[in-house]
């Protein structure tokens, strides 16, 4: 439909989540507008994430280093692992100020009709972890949604047989939605009444 740079440019654009064509045409013609510094800062800001960045050996969380800025602090307690579905759920997590613990990414959440089941989740990770780094709570915090219900439910199932307490998030969050977007005074209420769930 458009010159040669200028299509590659749209179909990039158009691949991205929430960016229909129209979007995708609107943006590359911005660029195509913008001084060329400004293009270029973004186009670095992209090279440098992909560059610099890495996913957390032990929690999957993204961060610089192989292990992130939360696994490295010696003063969060390993004892206790909030269980998110994505990384953008640590910041929510973080900006309650309530939890002292650290995290395990699963890295989505039970989907069958989109073929997610637990081997493409972190589960295997989170069971070895809970091995070897004496927990002794699992929150799981994943979103008021009902792939994040199922997924609560599957997880508390898995954990029952062992020793270690198992809670869930209290309700009072918005249904349906996701974690990311809950106010940080909510979250942080849902995590401070959160309650043992039944496996
Ligand atoms: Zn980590």
């Amino acid at each position: 439909m458009f010159a040669g740079p200028i299509q590659d440019l749209v179909d990039e654009l158009g691949r991205l989540p929430g960016i229909g064509p129209k979007s995708a045409q609107r943006i590359a013609f911005y660029l195509l507008k913008v001084a060329k510094e400004d293009a270029l800062r973004l186009a670095g800001a992209i090279v440098e994430v992909k560059e610099r960045t890495r996913l957390c050996v032990r929690c999957f969380n993204v961060g610089e280093h192989e292990l992130c800025a939360i696994c490295s602090d010696s003063r969060r307690d390993p004892s206790m692992v909030c269980v998110v579905e994505d990384p953008r759920d640590i910041v929510a997590v973080e900006r309650t100020r309530e939890f002292r613990g650290t995290y395990h990414v699963l890295g989505g959440a039970l989907n069958p009709i989109e073929g997610v089941g637990p081997e493409q989740l972190r589960v295997r990770e989170l069971l070895a972890r809970i091995d070897t780094e004496q927990v002794s709570e699992v929150i799981l915090c994943t979103n008021p949604n009902l792939e994040g219900e199922a997924t609560a439910i599957y997880l508390a199932r898995l954990l029952a047989p062992m020793s270690i307490r198992v809670t869930r998030i209290a309700s009072g969050l918005p249904v349906g939605g996701d974690l990311e977007y809950a106010d940080a005074l909510t979250l942080g209420r849902a995590l401070e009444g959160r309650r043992e769930i039944a496996g």
